[in-house]
């Protein structure tokens, strides 16, 4: 036995197992059609970015910048650097350095891992996982609602019901800070009621105040100022714009004026996707207009609109349906024993993927019993028998895998006969 302690994943961090990974690739072939269906385009960005560029686009006094960022120095240069715990930064970070948004607007998606140190729990991980849709350079409400109809079309598209949406409107830089100091003053007036994360923030961050749980606040935050009373007619007509398209195409819709996102850079429409059916991490996704972030990362100011799906808890949702992983897609599973036989089927597994079929060419010996169990187990249609006697007799023989009679083929026919099976 070995001394040496098992290492494990760092708590948080999942491995996605080969009998789980199948779902993965089927969701992430069928939300890139999707996009594709939209005309969005994939853009890569890394991991890593400058600490900076969060603190600025996310807000310093938000819950990810304070105290779920994994930041770090690097020790070789003192850089400053942070796994990305989210991607609408880092892709107008990508857009304005590579001068994307030169003359024309831009509709962009990624997918891949974020990092938010949390308390790890069914639906929220250290690691997880999503699909980021960001139109940049959009002014109108036309966007917005194509965003909101698009995620309506992946849900049909994956069988997913029992999520409804909630909408909200955040207004602009002017009404949020007439609300801003309306709400300063409300809470000061209250400060009794207040916990300490409230009064924490309640001068650098108030309206984050409003996205409290803690249930001796709720009174106080039912009857504070509405950010609704103080917006003016554009955000207001814009928002109205966006609820007409849904009802045109029957999205039904709440809205929740207690919606605010946890990031600072949102304004005007945000909007949530929320399950019941996941307990406490119900948000399966999220997203909203961020007008102002680009210039607040160095561009000339132009507005945009984007949203972020979590993967975990999509497909948490398509198991709690029942929806399990695929069978590996094998066609053929190629038993051989005896030295010419191996020889040569080796050679037959090659000619039969120049002929397109996916095929697994059996390894490591044993008896054709011991190998016609492994490939019954395979999920494979069928398998390609060879023995010495057969290859000295220019023969193999084709085992169909679910039911029907083998039959002896010409080596050289192999390819055809099987790919006409498998038709
Ligand atoms: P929550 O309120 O659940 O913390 P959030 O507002 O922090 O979510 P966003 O930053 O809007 O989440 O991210 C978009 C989506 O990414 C969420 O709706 C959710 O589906 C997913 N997500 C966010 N944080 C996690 C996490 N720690 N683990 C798994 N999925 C997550
Ligand atoms: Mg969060």
């Amino acid at each position: 036995m070995s001394n040496n302690p098992t290492l494990q994943a760092v708590r948080g961090m999942n491995d996605i197992l080969p009998d789980e990974a199948g779902l993965w690739l089927w969701f992430e072939d069928t939300v890139r059609a999707w996009l594709e269906g939209y005309g969005y385009r994939n853009i890569r960005m890394p991991l890593l970015e400058p600490t900076a560029l969060f603190k600025r686009a996310i807000g310093e006094v938000t819950d990810i910048v304070e105290k779920e960022m994994y930041s770090f120095e690097d020790r070789l240069n003192g850089d400053q650097l942070t796994l990305r715990p989210e991607g609408t930064a880092s892709c107008v970070r990508a857009a304005l350095q590579h001068n994307l948004l030169y003359n024309a607007p831009q509709r962009l998606y990624y997918s891949g891992a974020m990092f938010r140190h949390e308390r790890p729990q069914k639906g929220r991980y250290r690691q997880f996982h999503q699909i980021g849709v960001e139109a940049l350079g959009f002014a109108g409400p036309d966007i917005d609602a194509e965003q909101i109809l698009m995620c309506a079309r992946l849900w049909r598209k994956l069988g997913i019901r029992d999520v409804s949406l909630q909408i909200n409107t955040l207004g602009d830089v002017a009404a949020r800070h007439r609300h801003r100091g309306k709400l300063i003053a409300y809470f000061e007036q209250h400060s009794d009621v207040l916990d300490e994360d409230a009064k924490r923030r309640l001068h650098s961050n108030p309206l984050r105040i409003l996205d409290s749980k803690n249930p001796a606040m709720q009174n106080l935050i039912a009857a504070a100022p509405k950010l609704m009373d103080e917006l003016d007619d554009e955000a207001l007509q814009h928002f109205a714009a966006v609820q007409e398209i849904l009802r045109r195409h029957e999205i039904a819709f709440e809205i929740n004026t207690r919606l605010v996102r946890g990031l600072d850079y949102y304004n005007r429409t945000v909007f949530e996707w929320v399950t019941t059916r996941l307990g406490a991490q119900g948000t399966i996704c999220a997203g909203g207009r961020f007008d102002g972030l680009i210039e607040q990362i160095g561009g000339k100011p132009q507005p945009a609109c984007g949203f972020a799906m979590g993967i975990e808890r999509l497909l948490a949702l398509l198991q709690e349906d029942g929806m399990s992983n695929p069978p590996p897609a094998l066609d053929v599973y190629v038993v051989h024993q005896g030295e010419l036989a191996s020889n040569v089927a080796g050679v037959v597994a090659e000619q039969l993927r120049d002929a397109g079929l996916r095929v697994l060419l059996h390894c490591g010996g044993g008896s054709f019993k011991s190998q016609m169990k492994k490939a019954d187990g395979s999920h494979a249609a069928c398998a390609v028998i060879i023995g010495d006697d057969e290859v000295r007799a220019g023969q193999a023989t084709v085992k169909p895998l679910r039911g029907g009679e083998q039959k002896s083929v010409a080596l050289g026919d192999l390819p055809g006969v099987v790919s006409e099976f498998l038709k």
